[in-house]
């Protein structure tokens, strides 16, 4: 099956690769700025000029792209270019609204559709450690299934196509305030004169720890958030989506507004390309 993966960012590169690494006939990869796809032909992947180039023929095609704008404008080109049987996996993390749209044109274009919004960053793409969480039709997602197996640790079957971006929606909404109360919990113990090493070492191994407040609790003390994992602002993004999400439903997250904030004082101070962990310096802006 030729697979076709659109966006070779942080995430849709190494998640290229490791499906290249897995034998199948062909993977076509495009990205909008297509120097940044190149470092793909080393593994076999085929670099396509255009969206169409890249579609034509595939069997499935990963959409892993920043936001609902990319990711609308580029299935604009890339459904009417799509052959009959392919199946469209959209991966990017996305809102509630977008994924309906995306599912009412897929359908338009009678192309199953697979919502399937991932969890886990860079490192995990790379080693194949994601967690995909896959909506839409069983036979859809069996037909991805070694896709799915070359990118990810393990799938979860959420129901049906949007279901997966409601998941991945509350996920991130756990994941928001985890980095946000790291933050705080790091600027605090500074301003209080207690070395955050102290409180790392106070939760480790217990019921409170987790590997991600290490991971992301390192680049806050060392005020060091280059390359980005996950940039400042697609996290932003995503808080705005889990709050539209919300306020459709007519709930209140202030915890999830405060994040909004916070990150949103950072991306202003120019910290929006470096990693989510950089919201600390909306806290803390002088060491
Ligand atoms: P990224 O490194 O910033 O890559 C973004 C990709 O989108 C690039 O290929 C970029 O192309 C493309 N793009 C942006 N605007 C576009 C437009 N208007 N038209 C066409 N292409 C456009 O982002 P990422 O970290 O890989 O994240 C990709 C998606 O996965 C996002 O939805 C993100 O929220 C989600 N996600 C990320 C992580 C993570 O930890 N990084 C984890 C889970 C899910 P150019 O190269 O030309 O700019």
């Amino acid at each position: 099956m030729i697979v076709t993966v659109l966006g070779t960012g942080t995430m849709g590169a190494p998640m290229a690769r490791n499906i290249c690494g897995r034998a199948f006939g062909d993977v076509r990869v495009w990205n909008r700025t297509t120097e940044k796809a190149e470092s793909l032909a080393d593994c076999g992947c085929t670099v396509a000029e255009s969206v169409a180039d890249a579609v034509k023929g595939a069997g499935a095609v990963l959409v892993m792209l920043a936001d609902d704008a990319a990711v609308l404008s580029v299935l604009e080109e890339a459904l009417p270019a799509m052959e009959d049987g392919a199946i469209l996996v959209q991966a990017s993390t996305v809102g509630v609204k977008t994924t309906e749209q995306i599912a009412a044109r897929a359908a338009e274009h009678d192309i199953p559709f697979l919502d399937a919004p991932v969890v886990g960053t860079k490192q995990p793409a790379e080693k194949g450690n994601l967690v995909v969480l896959a909506s839409g039709p069983d036979d859809a997602i069996d037909a991805c299934g070694a896709i799915f197996d070359a990118i990810a640790l393990k799938t979860v079957r959420a129901g049906e196509a949007g279901a997966g971006t409601r998941l991945k929606l509350t996920v991130n909404t756990w994941i928001l305030g985890l980095v946000e109360s790291l933050a705080e919990t790091v600027a605090l113990a500074q301003k209080l004169g207690v070395d955050p090493g102290l409180f790392f070492q106070t939760i480790g191994g217990g019921p409170l720890d987790t590997k991600y407040a290490h991971t992301k609790g390192a680049l806050m003390t060392e005020r060091s958030f280059e390359p980005a994992s996950f940039s400042l602002a697609l996290a932003r993004k995503d808080a705005g989506l889990v709050l539209d999400a919300a306020a459709e439903a007519d709930l209140a997250l202030p915890i999830i507004e405060a994040v909004a904030k916070q990150m949103g004082t950072a991306i202003d101070a120019g910290h929006g390309d470096e990693d989510m962990a950089a919201t600390y310096l909306a806290s803390c802006p002088e060491p």
